[in-house]
């Protein structure tokens, strides 16, 4: 994909990277390794520029109406990344008091060691008990080990009922952010996937097209033979599982079919019912503004006898996939991440570029950190990058995630392993000009006497070499004509 302008074709990359072609590659439609491709599209789209413009502002001045409104919201943020980091210190100790909870009030859990165990796990309880149509509530662990084509290929049809994934399952796409699935649509876009789909012309009316998706979606709530959930959040000491959405989706797919699946990561364990409210009140506060989110669904096992409602089996997923390395890692803070998708609507390159130029399930700030731990930093290795580091993310986070400092660490880990022999023999050089003074004061002046030749204006537009780079987006300001240290020695006298 990175074509040099030697060769005589591309674009230069707005943010810098080169020189790239524009190819006309769905990168909605799937997961990549192409950050520069990828995020040169978002760029050079206007209409996905105006619609991440408009949902990221509102959600971030939501996120900070929400904390303002919290007298105490800092404190509470603090205590509530005192309890994961609590949890995560004990996490064995949790997840088997969870695990026993669950099995007292009748529900089986499974541990998937991996994503391939995970969908092994489900499509064999869909196989049990004889499913043929799955209904799913909003779940990214579910996207995380990619559970709809291995329910499709076993011959169970599965349905998204939130309506922002019903849309991106229609266009065959990928979700776009944490909590807006669909942000990268507009209601144009939206009418024309129905359209198509549903094969009747549809007006891009916002209303009528929510009626539309909620009469098609109530006739596979009846049909159902399974709801498969993700798990916001699950109490270790009542095997209780928390499930907050703003639609009710969670609520039909988790009482309607005779089968109940929550698939969960295992950082998403919290020990006690009292924790439960510290983290109801920053979720919704954090994600969209809201006091609280239209549904907390609380799910304590499957129908009990005398019960109306609920699934005659519940089966919880506990997902491993990479979790319990991260945790013997320096980057174990980035599993306190609660999903609010708030980093994302703060970052200044997520709202240039939104999800999909991230290439992995997870995007923006949080995503940058967890798709080169859970997939690979050498297959990545842009993402540690994709940040100015202004520290917006820890701002908006409920949990006050250090992510510039998590992105810091991985960069290093990338100059650890690097085995690029220039960079090694710069920077070879320059530990060896920080310990002798008087060659670190001989490159300075090298340094200057050559940049300063070069400037026009204060300002350097084209550098030499490895610098070449930096200036075929943006200039390079000259050196001053003394060094500090020369004006320091001159002010002393
Ligand atoms: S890192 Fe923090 S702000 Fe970002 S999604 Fe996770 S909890 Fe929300």
């Amino acid at each position: 994909m990175i074509s040099p302008r030697s060769q005589g074709f591309g674009v230069p990359h707005p943010l810098g990277l080169g020189f790239y072609n524009i190819t006309m590659t769905n990168y909605a439609q799937h997961e990549h390794h192409d950050f520069p491709g990828a995020s040169a599209q978002a760029l050079a789209n206007p209409v996905l520029q105006t619609a991440l413009t408009r949902l990221t502002d509102t959600l971030l001045a939501g996120n900070r109406r929400g904390y303002a409104a919290l007298a105490d919201s800092s404190d509470l943020r603090d205590h509530a990344k005192r309890i994961k980091e609590h949890t995560l210190a004990h996490l064995d100790t949790y997840l088997e008091q969870l695990e026993a909870s669950v099995q007292k009030l009748g529900g089986k859990v499974h541990w998937a060691s991996d994503a391939d165990e995970a969908r092994r796990i489900v499509v064999e309880i869909a196989k049990a008990g004889k499913c043929k149509l799955a209904v799913k509530s909003k779940s990214m662990t579910s996207e995380e080990i990619h559970l709809n084509p291995a329910l499709e290929q076993a011959g169970v049809e599965v349905a998204e009922t939130d309506f922002g994934e019903y849309i991106i399952q229609l266009a065959n796409e990928r979700p776009s952010h944490l909590v807006a699935p669909a942000v990268h649509h507009t209601r144009e876009s939206i009418a024309r996937v129905m359209s198509e789909h549903l094969g009747e012309l549809m007006a891009d009316d916002p209303k009528s097209l929510a009626m539309k998706g909620r009469e098609v979606l109530r006739e596979k709530f009846r049909k159902a033979d399974m709801g498969i959930t993700g798990a916001n959040f699950a109490v270790a000491e009542t095997g209780t599982i928390v499930l907050v959405t703003n639609e009710g989706n969670g609520r039909l797919t988790t009482t309607c079919p005779r089968i109940h699946v929550a698939i969960m990561g295992i950082e998403k364990v919290i020990p006690r019912f009292e924790d439960l409210p510290t983290f109801l009140k920053l979720l919704a506060r954090a994600a969209t503004g809201q006091t609280l989110s239209v549904y907390s669904t609380i799910i304590t096992g499957p129908r009990k006898p005398g019960e109306l409602d609920g699934p005659d089996e519940f089966h919880l997923v506990l997902l491993d996939n990479g979790r319990s390395r991260v945790l013997a890692t320096p980057f174990r803070e980035s599993l306190q991440c609660i999903r609010c998708g708030a980093c994302l609507n703060a970052c200044p390159v997520y709202r240039r570029i939104g999800g999909h130029a991230y290439g992995g399930v997870y995007s923006g700030p949080i995503g940058s950190i967890l798709t080169p731990l859970y997939d690979s930093v050498s297959e990545n290795p842009h993402l540690p990058h994709v940040s100015s580091l202004c520290g917006a993310c820890q701002a908006a986070c409920p949990v006050k995630i250090n992510i510039p400092h998590m992105l810091i660490g991985l960069r290093e880990l990338q100059h650890h392993y690097k085995k690029n022999r220039w960079e090694r023999w710069a920077y070879g050089l320059w530990a060896m000009a920080l310990q002798q003074p008087w060659l670190y004061r001989l490159a300075q002046w090298g340094a200057r006497f050559l940049l300063r030749r070069r400037a026009t204006n204060g300002w350097i537009n084209s550098m030499p070499g490895p610098g070449a780079k930096w200036t075929e987006q943006r200039d390079f300001p000259s050196p001053a004509a003394k060094s500090f240290r020369q004006r320091w020695d001159e002010i002393s006298q």
